[in-house]
């Protein structure tokens, strides 16, 4: 039985995140799968599907036929202590599949403070945390991720670590693991010596760390000969590894709810405090034609309204304008809005921003990073002030009404006089706002600076949490002002995440303590309890100011030495220098700086020709490296675009692209004449999506519209949305046989096959049945009443039925926010029929003041306890309009 069948599942909190099934996510015949392998993210659903390497390697893994792909999120607390005390093992979202019978168990570690839900995750599961512990028959634990590049603190956890760039190395493993499965699994060993062998693969049992009085590492011993270290995997060019167009639509709202799309991946910029802008060097780009594909057929497979082009540093893709003044020619018109995940200020950003604009302003988030001069040269974060005001000023002239900034407390070499720069500079740019506006105009962030291992500041103690409290109240009392709102990272969260960062394998056993004492979601403010790590730290003798506050030497084997990102030490090295006399690294995309990263070969920057990024259909030439670019895919494309040659479409590629173009232009010419229509449609809500809230049963709607190719007519205003209207919001929890909702939309010719449309891209327990043009001047729906069946485990006392039935008024005392609250429930409901001892038949009546859930009528009218009431089953079998 799935969990969402269970009766206790209706208490559970956002219950949308468990239910799978969303469109376009993948499940496998499991005659044909030879491998399953759970992708695991130790986060809540919204932040795991955000998560971009979560999407790539979804779908690079799903494309091989032999090979299930699976997803499991962490639960929430609620959900975790429901499955422990009914003894429920933590299962896929897809098959629903316990993960103790998957063949791999792959985490996803995107920071150090989601190391206690691994351990939860594991326990959930069955799965004994340490790799010493575990045997051939258990799955294989991996991970990967940035976390990944000091994996010391975890490292007795996990059988192997993918260090680096995912796509290869998964599979690999995958492939790895479907021989050794072939071969009778004889031995885990052999099976890890062969993983050892792949590059990128870290496998932690064959080293052994030996320390010295002190606790620092004295010697690193290999345990097994020739392998010494693990050089991280990288694909030398993203165009070979096609990103995923097909991404999965979820029933639930995600931090980052919209199209993605990686643009780039590594960053060329050098700023020193950023441990991505290092570990994930070189630069390489993806080809802007591909793009443009991906994001044509991934708006339309998934009807998302917004898409985000991502990458270390969007602004600085070669091709940036080119590409978005492209897209927005193909996705205005479907009001899709554009954004970019970080922008660098520089004189592209006002020609960006006349594009953005021109369907929705899509927020603005300038980092400075730091408020002086002098410590942005620290840094190497190359702006200089007036560029920061100008972009400020551009930002607001262009009409945006807020600004968000974003600074760091705690960089090496930060005085006060340089917190006091971060509020002079915040003061100058809210006063750039136009004085008329109402409201705060600038959102400032500050988080507290962490030093990571790879980084030019690894060596370099970290600022005490006492101190990180007193610099971010210098700035909160510098900036209280009623248009300047300033928000911080809670520093405990940077004291701990500082430990685990640049801490060794010792720490796996004050990890296990924190657990077994409760720690659980430390990056949650919320459940953060920083006197359980304290407590846990004391028990294994260990200090947190060894690893927060201490100055390493540059001689010192640091916990992650045989971890090697291609960054040389002595480059990193040299950095730390260049900090300390604030000498500015150029770009690297202008002038190679010899890091260490590239090889002359395969491994260096693929960037493409901004010039040339979309081609006439025609070659007007072809050179050697053209002409190999035409005959040979993708590779040779960019291989072109690297020798700077114009990318040179494929004939036949070159004719669609120009073709689909045209037949877009008249069929939106031709769509735009057509008059907007209005449709009244009648809808099922059924099974698992009574699950969904009101907002997720709209937004499921506006998506699959969009999906179905229908041309929605949306409102005007600063955030145009489309004209669809519900009669009512139906409560969580309660199946519907009859939903009624309105829609204004532009280009449909026949009804019928507009359902027969409609209903292929709705989730299963959704159909529509009914579906008829109204006046686009009628009335909005409105229900005057609704019929319930309703049914318990249990039965209904006779007694309480005939009470209620017999009074003129039962008040009830509702709760709210804004104070209590009377409710006549008798005046509500309109009749109340007995049908047989468990089921009974309610009519409510809307429109006459407050209301209440049938679920809430129901308890009060039989006084039924908490526990007789996550049984009940509730379907809505008609409604009276008017
Ligand atoms: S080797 Fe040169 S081009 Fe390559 S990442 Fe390093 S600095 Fe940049």
């Amino acid at each position: 039985m799935h969990i969402y069948q269970q009766p206790w599942f209706s208490k559970i909190m956002h219950p949308s995140r468990y239910l799978g099934e969303e469109i376009n996510s993948i499940k496998k015949d499991p005659s044909n799968v030879e491998v399953y392998i759970a992708l695991a993210f130790p986060d809540v659903y919204e932040i795991g599907m955000s998560h971009l390497g979560l999407k790539i390697l979804y779908h690079i893994l799903n494309s091989q036929h032999w090979l299930s792909a699976e997803r499991v999120f962490a639960p929430w607390v609620d959900l975790g202590s429901e499955l422990k005390e009914r003894d429920i093992p933590l299962a896929s979202l897809e098959s629903g599949r316990p993960l103790s019978e998957f063949d791999i168990v792959g985490f996803s570690l995107q920071h150090e403070l989601c190391y206690t839900n691994i351990l939860s995750l594991l326990d959930l599961a069955d799965i004994s945390f340490l790799s010493e512990e575990r045997g051939s028959m258990d799955p294989l634990i991996i991970a990967g991720g940035p976390a990944c590049f000091n994996p010391e603190p975890v490292a007795k956890i996990f059988d192997a670590i993918v260090i680096g760039d995912g796509e290869e190395a998964a599979l690999s493993i995958c492939r790895a693991v479907r021989e050794w499965k072939l071969d009778g699994r004889k031995s885990r060993f052999e099976l890890l010596k062969r993983l050892s062998k792949f590059r990128g693969i870290y496998i932690p049992s064959f080293f052994k760390p030996h320390y010295d009085t002190k606790g620092i590492i004295q010697y690193l011993e290999p345990l097994i000969e020739g392998y010494t270290g693990v050089e991280k995997a990288i694909v030398p060019d993203l165009n070979c590894y096609p990103f995923p167009s097909k991404q999965i639509v979820p029933f639930t709202e995600l931090v980052h709810d919209r199209f993605t799309i990686e643009i780039a991946r590594g960053c060329s910029r050098g700023c020193r405090f950023c441990q991505a802008g290092m570990i994930y060097r070189p630069v390489r780009e993806r080809d802007p034609l591909e793009i443009l594909r991906i994001a044509e057929t991934g708006l339309h497979e998934t009807g998302f309204e917004d898409l985000s082009l991502l990458s270390l540093s969007s602004g600085d893709y070669s091709c940036v304008l080119p590409l978005l003044k492209e897209l927005m020619v193909k996705v205005a018109d479907r009001h899709v809005a554009v954004s970019f995940s970080s922008l660098r200020i520089d004189r592209i950003i006002s020609l960006l921003m006349e594009e953005i604009k021109k369907v929705r302003k899509t927020s603005f988030t300038i980092a400075p990073e730091a408020g002086s001069q002098r410590l942005r040269d620290v840094i190497n974060k190359g702006l200089i002030e007036d560029q920061i005001l100008d972009t400020a000023r551009e930002i607001y002239e262009g009409g945006w009404n807020l600004i968000k900034l974003y600074f760091m407390i705690g960089l090496p070499y930060e005085g006060d006089i340089d917190l006091k720069s971060i509020v002079e500079l915040s003061k100058r740019i809210s006063r750039l706002a136009p004085k008329g506006r109402k409201g705060h105009v600038l959102n400032v962030s500050i988080g507290s600076f962490v030093p990571k291992s790879h980084t030019p500041f690894a060596w370099l103690p970290q600022i005490e949490l006492e101190e990180s409290k007193r610099r971010i109240n210098l700035i909160r009392e510098g900036l209280q002002s009623h248009r300047v709102r300033v928000k911080w990272n809670k520093p405990e969260a940077s004291w701990l995440e500082g430990i685990f960062a640049r801490g060794d394998r010792r720490l796996t056993g004050v990890l296990v303590e924190a657990w077994q004492q409760g720690a659980r979601f430390d990056s949650w403010s919320e459940h953060l309890n920083l006197d359980i790590w304290r407590k846990a730290f004391q028990r294994h003798r260990l200090d947190p100011d060894f690893y927060l506050l201490r100055e390493r030497g540059h001689d010192e084997i640091l916990p992650w030495e045989h971890i090697n990102p291609g960054i040389s030490k002595e480059f990193l090295l040299g950095e730390w220098q260049k900090a300390m006399k604030g000498e500015e690294t150029p770009d690297c995309r202008k002038h190679c700086l010899n890091c260490g990263v590239c090889n002359g070969s395969n491994i260096a920057p693929v960037l493409f020709d901004s010039r040339h990024p979309f081609p006439p259909a025609k070659p007007a030439r072809h050179s050697k490296a053209s002409a190999e670019a035409d005959g040979q895919g993708e590779a040779g494309r960019a291989r072109a675009l690297r020798a700077g040659m114009p990318a040179v479409l494929p004939r036949d590629k070159a004719d669609r692209h120009e073709r689909a173009g045209k037949e877009e232009v008249t069929s939106q010419s031709k769509e735009s004449k057509e008059k907007v229509k209005r449709y009244r449609l009648r809808f099922t809500k059924l099974e698992k999506t009574r699950h969904l809230s009101h907002l997720e049963l709209v937004r499921l709607f506006i998506r699959a519209f969009r999906r179905a190719g229908m041309d929605l007519a949306y409102s005007c205003g600063y955030h145009p949305m489309p004209k669809v209207s519900f009669a009512l919001a139906l409560p969580v929890g309660v199946e519907s046989l009859s939903e009624i909702m309105d829609v204004q939309v532009k280009n449909i010719q026949d009804i019928s096959l507009t359902i027969e449309r409609l209903n292929t891209e709705l989730p299963s327990g959704i159909r529509v049945h009914f579906m008829e043009e109204i006046s686009i001047k009628a009335p909005p729906p409105r229900i005057k009443e609704s019929n319930f069946h309703v049914r318990i485990d249990g039965f209904f006392n006779k007694e309480d039925l005939d009470r209620f039935l017999s009074v003129n008024t039962f008040p009830v005392i509702r709760q709210r926010r804004n104070g209590d609250r009377t409710i006549d429930i008798r005046y509500l409901v309109k009749d109340l029929n007995l049908l047989s001892k468990d089921e009974l038949e309610l009519v409510v009546r809307h429109g006459i003041g407050p209301e209440m859930k049938p679920a809430e009528i129901i308890k009060e009218v039989f006084t039924l306890p908490d526990s007789q009431m996550e049984g009940i089953r509730i379907l809505k079998t008609k409604d009276v309009h008017i």
